[in-house]
């Protein structure tokens, strides 16, 4: 990795806290326990429950012919299809997703759905990659006994990539227990602390070792727009994650990113990979609620205001091909 990975560490001290917080040692890594949150579907002090598609919240795989006509005014939502993609089957038997948050992140979104105690440390307990894989199952068994079928674990946060070798570990315990052919691991992350966590791991991988780690879905926000002051940790971020052979999904949240940002955005993203902006999805909701507000109350905006149609103009322009025209998963990133 070239992208200087320790680039900005000593001018962002939330970023080391954070990486203290969630690197314990010894194989161990800090989660909240979710039964102090007042987060929704809580299982455990490990998992809750998450359904991604949900029509009466507008959370729609749009990139599929029967739900692209909403997609300028719905938010995508296409986890299941990524894994019906790598599992086989039809998306809608993988609707059901088990969230884990590790104990910190790095940034501090005025809009995040996470309890910002719960962003720095607090409430936490320490387990292993091993532990979280025995958490899920034991909660896959009893999704299984209650009719429901349970294949993505999904690792949230706060912020994962704080802690790439907890990913990584995971995923080998999924490998080494055979349950890649049944279980799809999602990360969900700002990618602005991988270069930096990246290098205090330690951890190299083999080009076959990259191979694999394809098969981990990596779904990025970018919070910040080119040009602003955390973009070139967060681009360095996607290039390493590239790099490292995840599987990348990113979006933005853009109501307040202007059509020159997003202009930008789509050389920052198509200078890394060609593909990625056609990746990229533009959700349609205001990112200005008040923190832990009943995402249900907010108003939909327009069509005609989703940045989404700022994108699909830009992406037209540039590539001939319209927003969403291809389930994300089928776009190339090499
Ligand atoms: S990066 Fe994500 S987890 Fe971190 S503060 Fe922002 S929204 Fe919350």
């Amino acid at each position: 990795m070239d992208a200087s990975p320790g680039s900005g560490a000593k001018e962002r001290p939330i970023l080391l806290r954070a990486h203290r917080i969630v690197n314990i040692g010894g194989g161990d890594y800090a989660f909240t326990d979710l039964r102090k949150t007042d987060l929704g579907g809580v299982q455990g002090r490990q998992f809750r429950f998450f359904t991604p598609v949900r029509r009466d919240r507008m959370r729609l795989p749009t990139s599929l012919p029967e739900f692209a006509g909403l997609r300028h005014v719905a938010n995508l939502s296409d986890s299941p299809v990524t894994v019906a993609a790598e599992l086989g089957g039809h998306w809608s038997e993988y609707n059901l997703a088990a969230i884990t948050h590790v104990a910190a992140c790095n940034f501090r979104c005025s809009y995040c759905y996470v309890d910002y105690r719960h962003l720095a440390g607090q409430d936490a307990f320490i387990t292993s990659a091993d532990g979280v894989v025995d958490e899920f199952l034991a909660l896959r068994r009893t999704a299984e006994a209650a009719g429901k079928q349970l294949s993505l674990l999904r690792v949230s946060g706060g912020e994962p990539l704080l802690a790439p070798s907890l990913v990584i570990e995971i995923y080998r315990c999924l490998a080494a227990r055979d349950l890649l052919g049944s279980v799809v691991l999602k990360v969900e992350s700002n990618l602005s602390a991988l270069p930096y966590a990246w290098q205090q791991s330690g951890l190299r991988l083999s080009a076959a070792e990259r191979e694999e780690l394809r098969r981990v879905k990596v779904h990025t926000t970018l919070h910040h727009p080119p040009g602003s002051g955390d973009w070139p940790a967060i681009r360095d971020g996607i290039v390493l994650a590239l790099e490292l052979g995840f599987d990348l999904f990113p979006a933005v949240g853009a109501s307040d990113w202007t059509a020159e940002q997003l202009d930008r955005t789509f050389h920052e993203l198509a200078l890394i990979s060609p593909g990625l902006p056609q990746r990229l999805a533009v959700r349609p909701f205001h990112l200005d609620y008040p923190a832990l507000a009943d995402r249900r109350k907010l108003p939909l905006p327009n069509e005609s205001e989703a940045p989404s149609m700022v994108w699909e103009e830009i992406l037209r322009r540039h590539t001939g091909v319209g927003y969403l025209d291809e389930p994300r998963h089928l776009v190339p990133l090499s």
